[in-house]
């Protein structure tokens, strides 16, 4: 898909790089054109606008990283960087850099890169990454493509209460008549996930592999990649009065518990037990270096069984669109 990709974004506008290049001619071509054309600007065309430049470098999000492609130097007219576009056609291979500032702080990720392009599944998530490529000439000298690309992604974990624990002992959690607590979260998580998906957040879950996953795999994997939110969605006991309860501890969890309470509140009919603080919880204790958690409690297991039952597709909306506002994330 991405070699696919690359192809269609590059192998065409030889004639953009040659016009880019003579940059001279670009800007006389411009004026002339803004001169006479007074009419045209008044219709909404941009006085001397430049043609859709083809980027050499780009950066999207695929999958769990983000993936950095580029242009040969034969086709890009990197070769300006050397002067001699004849010389730079045969690059041997490609070093790809990563800095989280645009200026400054550039360190090599990969080098000896044979293809034309680099998946960085380290990058951090919620920070814009910039990176640079460096082509290798089959005569030993190299040069820097003259743009920086950046891009950025959002991973969040969105952690299915109880069920499955890693030892395949199944916990159930709540349980009123024969409803489960384990199981009644299970669609409101996917739905959680389904709507941040189409926003493009990378999203790992349990959810969709019947709610196996506890706390102690998640810790692993919140060690193992950098998330930004971890959401942990419960419901209450029976005992429990109406309403949604997201719970939290640090200032930064406290944060992103009102987020999602608002989000759930703006598409869910569901009483508000407002927000709590608890020092006791795993959840929110031990994750506390690698993300900001919230435990969600989205209700009484029985005062808002039909609820959580019927409302899963707009509950899911809303913690969705909770997690989005908490990252700055355009709903
Ligand atoms: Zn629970």
């Amino acid at each position: 898909m991405i070699a696919a990709a690359v192809a269609g974004v590059f192998a065409a506008p030889e004639a953009v790089y040659a016009e880019a290049g003579a940059q001279g001619m670009v800007a006389e071509a411009a004026e002339a054109d803004a001169q006479g054309a007074a009419s045209e600007a008044d219709a909404g065309e941009v006085p001397g606008g430049e043609e859709p430049r083809v980027p050499r470098i780009s950066v999207a999000v695929e999958g769990d990283g983000l993936t950095v492609s580029w242009a040969a130097p034969g086709a890009a007219g990197v070769a300006g960087a050397t002067g001699d576009a004849g010389a730079a056609k045969d690059a041997s291979s490609y070093q790809v850099y990563r800095s989280y500032k645009s200026d400054s702080g550039f360190k090599l990720l990969q080098k000896g890169i044979k293809g034309l392009s680099y998946r960085d599944r380290e990058v951090a998530s919620g920070k814009r990454a910039y990176y640079k490529v460096r082509a290798v000439m089959s005569d030993g000298t190299a040069v820097y493509y003259p743009e920086i690309a950046s891009g950025i992604i959002y991973r969040v974990y969105i952690e299915t209460g109880h069920g499955r624990d890693i030892k395949g002992v199944w916990d159930p959690g709540c349980i009123w008549k024969k409803y489960q607590e384990a199981r009644l979260m299970i669609p409101i998580c996917k739905a959680t996930a389904k709507y941040l998906r189409q926003k493009g957040v990378y999203v790992y879950t349990d959810a969709f592999d019947g709610n196996n996953r506890n706390l102690k795999w998640t810790l692993k994997q919140l060690k193992k990649k950098d998330y930004s939110v971890l959401l942990n969605v419960h419901c209450d006991s029976r005992n429990a009065p109406k309403g949604t309860m997201p719970l939290y501890r640090y200032s930064k969890q406290k944060k992103l518990a009102r987020c999602l309470n608002k989000g759930v509140h703006q598409y869910v009919k569901i009483k508000d037990r407002g927000l709590k603080k608890r020092k006791d919880l795993d959840t929110l204790n031990k994750t506390k270096k690698y993300c900001t958690a919230c435990l969600f409690e989205a209700g009484s297991i029985k005062r808002d069984n039909k609820i959580l039952r019927k409302k899963y597709d707009a509950y899911g909306k809303g913690l969705a669109k909770g997690v989005c506002d908490y990252l700055g994330i355009d709903w």
